[in-house]
């Protein structure tokens, strides 16, 4: 791997690569494959995922909101596009780049059926969302007829698909929970499909839905955090490869004397004189607070460095007493060897947030192999 000369997220497209063929290998053949690129492909670089996964031939990409499935449209992706949380306000944006609402109450259903007919559409693909228990988005199940009977009449929407969203697939303490979600999905979408009168796409499961529930994959899956390399469990995480990797350098490095203070309001105070490098990395570009005064650590030349007193703006200072370093060295903060997973659990977080903060301000390069 090549060294960085500045604060880079790596993007490794074999990894990316590999983890597609693995969670494929857990579906059946006939099962389709949504890859869910949504918040810049989980803070990496939307535009450059959704294409390798568009030339893997993937079946459907979902974002959360419209604009995300514009830049992608922008981009040249031309795969079907799920749009998770559409908004009112943008709707016939939708329209405008062919991304296929999620319908989930029946104002934002009757609202984008007026645009439909307004826009003289045909059989415009949308994708209709039951709540069965996250309790976030989606229809109730004493809604059912109501909208069946709102579809029967259209002549401007054809459901493509009908789907939920599982509340803790991860976590198998809560299985007769997820079970019980897997039951009112199975009840719900089979009389959804029986009085629409057509066939349509049944999707629940997510990446630790893939994992755990077999039995609940339907026609299609929708994975994210796996694509990115993460499981939810520790168990998972070895068959993962992770995407990517956040380096930076070594900026300056100070030799500080027993009782000299680190960093704004002194939040660190040197008890028996250290050394201490700079990395130009901060709160602005992800590295958020919570890290600072030793929570989180760094990796330099193999070796752990704790983050030390206050996280600034721009910039870290890490103790680097007794590592064998200079200005200029590579400095790891999460990659394949030293997993964000375990980067967020220290500061109490998870590595979907991890990743997601990694701001715009980071250069991206795309790696592949
Ligand atoms: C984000 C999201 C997913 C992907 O979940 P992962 O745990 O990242 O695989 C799937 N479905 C919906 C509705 C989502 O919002």
């Amino acid at each position: 791997m090549a060294k960085v000369s500045e604060t880079t997220l790596e993007i490794n497209l074999a990894a990316l690569k590999h983890n597609f063929e693995f969670l494929k290998s857990k579906l059946q053949n006939n099962t389709l494959f949504l890859a869910v690129v949504k918040a810049f492909a989980y803070g990496s670089d939307a535009a450059v995922i959704a294409h390798f996964l568009q030339k893997m031939k993937v079946d459907y990409f979902a974002v959360a909101y419209i604009n995300e499935g514009v830049a992608l449209r922008k981009a040249g992706i031309k795969t079907p596009i799920l749009v998770l949380h559409p908004q009112l306000n943008n709707l016939s944006l939708a329209i405008e780049h062919c991304l296929e609402p999620s319908l989930y109450t029946l104002k934002i259903m009757q609202e984008f059926e007026r645009l439909t007919i307004q826009q003289h559409q045909k059989h415009y693909p949308v994708h209709i969302k039951f709540n069965t228990g996250l309790n976030r988005l989606g229809f109730e199940a004493n809604e059912l007829d109501l909208i069946l009977k709102q579809l029967s009449k259209t002549k401007t929407l054809r459901v493509k698909s009908v789907f939920s969203h599982l509340a803790a697939s991860e976590d198998l303490e809560e299985k007769d929970f997820t079970l019980g979600q897997i039951d009112r999905y199975k009840n719900l979408s089979t009389k959804f499909i029986q009085g629409l009168g057509y066939p349509v796409i049944r999707h629940l499961c997510n990446t630790s839905g893939v994992l755990n529930y077999p039995e609940a994959h339907f026609d299609m899956v929708r994975c994210g955090i796996g694509l990115f390399g993460y499981g939810n469990a520790h168990k998972d995480a070895q068959n993962f490869r992770p995407i990517a990797a956040l380096k930076s350098i070594i900026s300056q490095i100070h030799s500080v004397n027993k009782g000299e203070s680190v960093g704004y309001n002194r939040g660190f105070i040197s008890p028996l004189g250290s050394e201490i490098a700079t990395i130009p990395i901060g709160h602005a570009d992800g590295i958020g607070r919570h890290f600072g005064h030793g929570v989180g650590v760094v990796s330099i030349c193999g070796k752990k460095a704790p983050i030390v007193g206050n996280v600034c703006m721009d910039m870290i200072m890490v103790d680097v007493s007794g590592i064998d370093c200079k200005e200029g060295d590579e400095v790891v903060l999460f990659g394949p060897e030293f997993s964000a997973e375990s980067a967020a659990e220290v500061a109490n977080t998870i590595s979907y947030e991890l990743i997601t903060g990694i701001s715009q301000r980071v250069k991206r390069e795309i790696l592949t192999k």
